[in-house]
Parts: C-alpha cells; structure tokens; sequence
C-alpha cells in the first residue's frame, strides 16, 4: 500500500544541521563557499572538508543544486541548492525557486537518499516572501513525491513558529491533510547513532509533546516508550503509534495524571502495524 503525500512530508521547528536525515539541503549561493545564515551554519558544523570539496565543484547556477557528502554533520549528506535572489517575482523567481527544489530531489533519488530536510530556500538574505516560498516548497515537493517512491521523507525545517505555521497550512491545502509527527525533528540517519536508542529518544519526546499540548501527564511514560518501542522497531510505526494516542488523549479530554488502558495501547498498536505491514 501506497503511503499518502501528506505522511511523506513533515514541518520541524529548528536547526538544519542538527538533523539526522540522510542529507540535508543548504541554501547555498553561486560560488559554493559558503555564506551567510543556513550556509554558514552548515560550514561551521560540518567543518572544513565541506568547504575544500565545495571548491572542487566550480559553484552551482541558480535554481540547479550540487551534492557533497556531510563530513561533521550528523547527515550523510549535503545538497547545495542555489535559490533566486528576490527581485520582486517578474524575473522568474518561482520557477527557479521551484526549479532548486526539484534538482535537489532528483540528486536525492540518484543517490539513494531517503530522508530529506529543507530549509525555507531564500527566504533570508535573499528576501524572498515566506508565504509565496513555503507554497511552491510544497507544491514542488508533493509534486516529486507523487512521481517517485525512492523518498520517504522530507521534513521542511523552519525556522520560528511563524514559518512553521505557513508550511502546516500549505500542506493542509495541497495535500489534504497534516499529520503531526509529534517529535522535536530529530531523524534516524543510516550514518551513525544507534537506531534504537535514537528511537527511543524519539518516542519519549514525542510523548513529552503529547503531555505537554494536552496538559497531562502519563503516569508510566518509561513503560509506554518500552512498549512502543518494542512492538514497532522503525520510526514511522512509532509516530503513527504516538500519533493514535495523542488522538485518543485529545478525545478523552482528560487532563492531569493519565494511564494508559492495556487494551487502548493494543487497539492503537493493532491498527498500526496492520497499515505498516502492507507497505
Ligand atoms: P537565502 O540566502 O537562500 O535567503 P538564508 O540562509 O539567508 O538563505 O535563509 C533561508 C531561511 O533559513 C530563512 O528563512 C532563515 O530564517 C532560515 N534559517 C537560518 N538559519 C537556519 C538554520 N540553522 N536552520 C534552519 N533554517 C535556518
């Protein structure tokens, strides 16, 4: 069964190069030696093997994107995609906006990247307006995945509450629906980290998510987390799983300390690991 659009994209609130996505992309500039904003935040991070493969590449057009690997970076990989420069939308900033996004995808595929992690591509010092970016990001993005299988995740990384609102309501208009994947965005990559243990970090935060939007507090979170855990051993069962409770506690409209009943875990767990099966 195929996963809907709206599940293969998610918004995170945060830092671009904190994600463990198997590559990251950078808003880079033509030259490819680094910038100011998300550039530079990259170039500190993944530290100076970055910058000698970058020169090797004799800079990137815009609306075209390169690929480096991620040296310091928690992700295997870097894509430097060049946005336009905002010149008031009549010199073809949105296709060349869509176009960056696109390339980056298509070097995802050609690589066998399949997790993904966007910044708002030149919505910074290159002053292009967030509203009109985060529609053609999505629109660009649900449009590739519906193309192609080979990526399973992209995560749209924003930063500010402001931006991350704009991206949840794109989504909600062109994919028909928003799936919150409750966590902080801090995603499983082949390269290092040990899978369960970041899975578990991931289940406790998302729980922590849960307990703190809905004002409770889940009198054995430790347990739950194990259960979870156990039973579903890949991360899109747990956030679908965390996703069924965070339902089921918005339905109880309970707030305060909360157990969990052994056979509403069950039901969610059930339904889960039916859908994950089909995949
Ligand atoms: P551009 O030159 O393409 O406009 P910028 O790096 O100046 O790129 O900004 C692009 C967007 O990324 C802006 O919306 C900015 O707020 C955001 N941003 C800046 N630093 C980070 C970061 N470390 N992680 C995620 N987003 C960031």
């Amino acid at each position: 069964m195929q996963r809907p659009l709206y599940e293969r994209v998610t918004v995170v609130e945060g830092d671009i190069t904190e994600q463990h996505t198997d590559a990251i992309v950078n808003a880079a500039n033509e030259s490819l030696l680094g910038g100011s904003g998300v550039d530079g935040a990259i170039h500190r991070a993944a530290g100076p093997g970055l910058l000698r493969e970058c020169r090797r590449l004799g800079g990137c057009q815009t609306g075209d994107a390169k690929i480096t690997a991620g040296y310091n970076l928690p992700a295997r990989f870097v894509i430097h995609a060049v946005g336009p420069v905002w010149q008031g939308g009549t010199h073809g900033e949105d296709d060349l906006l869509a176009s960056c996004y696109t390339r980056a995808l298509g070097l995802a595929e050609a690589n066998g990247i399949k997790t993904i992690a966007f910044p708002a591509i030149s919505t910074g010092a290159y002053g292009f307006p967030l509203p009109r970016a985060a529609v053609i990001a999505v629109r660009t993005v649900l449009s590739f995945l519906s193309r192609s299988d080979s990526i399973e995740q992209v995560i749209f990384v924003c930063h500010g509450k402001r931006a991350f609102d704009l991206y949840v309501d794109a989504i909600r208009e062109l994919a028909g629906e928003y799936t919150t994947p409750a966590g902080p965005g801090v995603y499983f990559s082949k390269k290092r980290g040990n899978r369960q243990e970041v899975l578990r970090e991931q289940v406790r935060a998302q729980l922590g998510t849960i307990e703190e939007v809905w004002g409770v507090r889940f009198v054995d979170k430790e347990h739950l987390a194990r259960i979870i855990m156990v039973r579903c051993g890949d991360r899109w069962g747990a956030d679908s799983v965390t996703a069924g409770l965070n339902s089921w506690v918005a339905v109880l409209g309970k707030r305060g300390d909360i157990e969990v009943p052994p056979g509403v875990l069950d039901r969610i767990l059930d339904e889960t690991l039916q859908r994950f099966s089909h995949r």
